[in-house]
């Protein structure tokens, strides 16, 4: 299935499907036969599970680097080693880099493709569930040990081929933690959808089937968004539901202890919180909704492992955040984003229903 994402700098083309890797790369074939060299960034896991079907399926010679897995290959070391890498290769600004894996090694690498001799073309080959995510609309990045994504650039990839095949050898907390960038997707854009998965198939033993469908709607809900708005002045802040107080909880633990889906989890309770004042969610659904997200495994134990102090100074390095105003996006209804300031108070009375809530609801 092909889903084109016209962003105003860039268009391109999402191609979906079991198995599909060798037919799409075939039908790309102008990008990989103009490149005087291709370069694979890649991380250990990736490497170690999807080494032999991507070599089996990829018809074109390259050189690989392997990075260390997880969020720790986008750090400042990581992206010179990175650069050295392209630079002693003798890669020029004809060469083309494929960025084989989940987010951090997409958002690393399209970093580095978009710095490297000021720009030069690359390609997303996702491997997560999450990646459907970040593999689409072109946010590039590299944490700083003050936060999490804070240098970085807008730079769209040449095409993204997404083989769902990659995905078998993913852990469940690694489904866990992508599938809550797809229902993320499905909060901000169609309320029966999220019914749907709240109320149907466990959602880290989907069929095979469904889950490409899923991954597709939600890749079309990021394409309208970011084809509206590609560098986030507007729509595009309604993709950020739950990476507010997510991020923090993230940051808190240390990057990569709670996956950044499993984060986002937490903080999509938050919002909905904080939708029943400003929007008009009901208690009900918040309850219910955190209810199938405990059942989903998500690890909620990690809000009491911080207090809200401990958040407090990541709350405010949010890129969102203003002088101690923060900006959250909120639900009017299911499926009707808005996003509204916040005061720090504020922000720590719904933190403490958060935990309020999250004793009733275990007890
Ligand atoms: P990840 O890339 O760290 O992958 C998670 C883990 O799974 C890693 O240990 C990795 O080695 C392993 N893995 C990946 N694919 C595998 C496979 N097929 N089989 C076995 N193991 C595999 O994390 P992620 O969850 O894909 O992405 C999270 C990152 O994405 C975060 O850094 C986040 O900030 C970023 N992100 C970016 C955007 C964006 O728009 N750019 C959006 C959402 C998230
Ligand atoms: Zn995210």
């Amino acid at each position: 299935m092909k889903i084109p994402v016209r962003a105003a700098s860039h268009s391109y083309v999402v191609t979906i499907g079991n198995g599909i890797l060798q037919d799409v790369v075939q039908s790309h074939k102008t990008l990989f036969e103009t490149a005087d060299k291709i370069i694979v960034l890649t991380d250990e896991f990736v490497w170690a599970a999807q080494k032999e079907y991507f070599e089996a399926n990829f018809s074109y010679s390259f050189e690989v680097l392997v990075m260390p897995a997880g969020e720790q290959c986008k750090s400042f070391e990581n992206y010179q080693l990175t650069q050295t890498f392209l630079l002693e290769k003798k890669c020029t600004r004809k060469s083309l880099v494929i960025a084989f894996g989940g987010g951090a090694v997409g958002d690393l690498a399209g970093f580095v493709a978009a710095t490297y001799m000021r720009g030069i073309p690359f390609i997303q080959v996702p491997t997560t569930i999450l990646a459907h995510d970040s593999a689409v609309g072109g946010k590039t990045a590299i944490n700083h040990p003050h936060g999490k994504n804070m240098i970085g650039v807008f730079y769209q990839p040449q095409a993204v081929i997404y083989d769902t095949k990659f995905l078998r050898s993913l852990s469940e907390k690694e489904v866990r933690s992508g599938m809550a960038e797809v229902i993320k997707h499905a909060l901000i854009s169609d309320a029966k959808w999220v019914e749907e998965l709240v109320e149907g198939h466990s959602i880290t033993n989907l069929p095979e089937q469904l889950l490409g469908d899923y991954l597709a709607q939600g890749i079309q809900v990021k394409a309208d968004i970011v084809e509206q708005d590609e560098t986030e002045q507007s729509v595009r802040k309604y993709l950020n539901l739950g990476h507010t107080y997510g991020h923090a909880i993230e940051a808190a633990a240390g990057y990569g202890k709670v996956a950044h889906g499993e984060a986002v989890m937490i903080g999509l309770i938050y919002s909905l919180l904080l939708s029943e004042r400003h929007g008009k969610i009901d208690h009900a659904f918040t309850k219910r909704f955190l209810q199938f997200a405990i059942d989903s495994g998500y690890p909620f134990e990690a809000v009491q492992q911080f207090t809200f102090e401990q958040l407090t100074d990541y709350l405010l390095k949010d890129k969102k955040a203003d002088y101690g105003v923060l900006q959250f996006v909120l639900l009017e209804t299911v499926g009707k984003p808005f996003v509204q300031k916040i005061e720090l108070e504020e922000c720590e009375e719904i933190d403490k229903q958060l935990r309020q809530l999250l004793v009733e609801v275990q007890a």
